[in-house]
């Protein structure tokens, strides 16, 4: 489907984004790929990944910011398209005491219910 920049091969959604591992599309362009959660914690839940191989929050830097910060443009187009008008929220997990699973950075876009309130 797509390259990614710093490709893993052990790397779960460097599979998804290449195509090599089935998903539920919601969103693609050159920077970036946006598919459902398999295993959804709200009535929309969608991953926004970039098509490169960064751990986590803690490898963002300089050379990648304005990367992470196109995804932030994409999260507020997809929850728009998705209709979540009543608002959502956006989860990054980073790193283990943050029960990180897949060490790909993604963005968790959670709406379509009215959240439990804790945490944050
Ligand atoms: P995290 O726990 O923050 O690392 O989030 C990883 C997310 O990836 C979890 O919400 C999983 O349900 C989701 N996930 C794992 N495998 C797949 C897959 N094959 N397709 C879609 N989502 C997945
Ligand atoms: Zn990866």
């Amino acid at each position: 489907m797509s390259d990614v920049l710093n490709y893993d091969e052990n790397c779960l959604f460097c599979k998804i984004i290449k195509g090599d591992i089935p998903s539920a599309k919601v969103y693609e362009d050159d920077l970036c790929y946006a598919f459902r959660d398999i295993n959804p914690q709200a009535p929309t839940h969608i991953l926004v990944v970039p098509k490169a191989h960064i751990q986590s929050v803690a490898e963002v830097n300089k050379h990648n910011e304005a990367l992470v910060g196109h995804i932030f443009t994409v999260i507020a187009k997809i929850a728009a398209d998705e209709g979540l008008t009543n608002g959502y929220r956006v989860i990054s997990n980073c790193g283990p005491d943050a029960g990180q699973t897949v060490p790909h950075l993604h963005f968790h876009i959670l709406g379509g219910k009215k959240m439990r309130e804790g945490m944050v």
